[in-house]
């Protein structure tokens, strides 16, 4: 039987929608939340992705402001630029869009960014918030694809995770976050010898190696939840992501398309955070709320 299909886009739609009702409600306090955007060179890719930010939060009626420095600025100016952020009320979250160029240290950046609005979840101390179960921001991509997982109606409690790739924005984190639900996490990551022995067992797959056609139907469970983050510009031009779908979804009972599934939800869960940071800047929510990464309620397909 064929997989259902996750989409991404319908809740993004959602989930934004969601996201105007909280902002006109800040707008009765006079708040417009605020989200700063670094810049630094002038990489294409990174460009695009910036552009989407600054839409979604235009869509959902947050402030955003653009800071471009040319791809020689100093590390000194980049800090300066984030201390000013910093400092600055109107800006609730910070976000640097990497990859930064080779002679400024990335992680001196993210560290300089103030805890409290730190909404790509990349500061140590939410690093470690996360290893413990309470970090203030999870990091977007997982935490988009923890909801888009909470959409299937599934428990992950007890089930067989695997995540494919273990980097610091996605790997690592994702399978924190599925730790702390109680799921049975494997990680695996480019050295993993006989990658099929473990994705074999997963009753949960997710793949970020950035592999086009790294997963085949014969690597999969029957069943299996497929979710797919990797995002791949072919020679063609076509966009694929690390799974092969039309294979895989002959075998697995749910899956997420690429385009369309994992991508919108990362920009959702960026201005989600904006406003968590926000709320938390007006006092019009605790930190308590955050226990375990909550999310903001998904309704399941299966309820629809
Ligand atoms: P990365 O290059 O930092 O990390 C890739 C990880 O995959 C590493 O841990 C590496 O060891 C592992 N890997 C590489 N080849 C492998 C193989 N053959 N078998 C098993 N593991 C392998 O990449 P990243 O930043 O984590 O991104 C991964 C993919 O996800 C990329 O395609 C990226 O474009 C995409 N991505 C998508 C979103 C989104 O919003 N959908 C967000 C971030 C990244």
């Amino acid at each position: 039987m064929a997989a259902r299909i996750i989409d991404g886009k319908a809740l993004s739609r959602r989930l934004r929608e969601e996201f105007r009702g909280r902002v006109g409600k800040l707008a009765t306090q006079g708040v417009v939340p605020g989200l700063a955007v670094i810049l630094v060179g002038d990489n294409p890719a990174s460009r695009v992705y910036v552009g989407n930010k600054v839409k979604a939060c235009a869509e959902c009626g947050v402030a955003s402001f653009h800071h471009a420095l040319p791809a020689e600025a100093s590390e000194a100016e980049v800090l300066a630029c984030i201390d000013r952020l910093n400092a600055d009320p109107a800006v609730n979250g910070i976000l640097v869009q990497l990859p930064l160029p080779p002679h400024i240290d990335v992680r001196k950046v993210l560290e300089a960014i103030a805890v409290d609005k730190d909404v790509d979840g990349f500061h140590l101390y939410n690093v470690g918030g996360l290893v413990v179960g309470n970090t203030i921001f999870p990091p977007c991509t997982p935490y988009g694809v923890q909801l888009l997982l909470e959409t299937t109606g599934t428990e992950v409690a007890g089930k067989n995770v695997v995540v494919v790739g273990a980097s610091n924005i996605v790997g690592k984190p994702m399978a924190l976050m599925l730790l702390q639900k109680e799921a049975t996490v494997t990680v695996c990551h480019a050295k993993t010898r006989d990658l099929a022995q473990h994705t074999i067992l997963a009753d949960i797959l997710i793949v970020a190696a950035g592999k086009p056609g790294l997963i085949v139907p014969r690597m999969v469970k029957e069943g299996a939840i497929v979710i797919d983050v990797g995002i791949n510009r072919l020679a063609d031009g076509r966009i694929v992501g690390d799974v092969d779908f039309a294979g895989v979804k002959e075998k697995a009972s749910w899956i997420t398309p690429v385009p369309g599934g994992v991508g919108p939800m990362t920009v959702t869960m960026l201005i989600e955070n904006t406003l968590r940071s926000t709320e938390r800047a007006h006092h019009l929510r605790k930190d308590d709320d955050y226990q375990d990464c909550e999310a903001p309620a998904v309704k399941a397909h299966a309820d629809n």
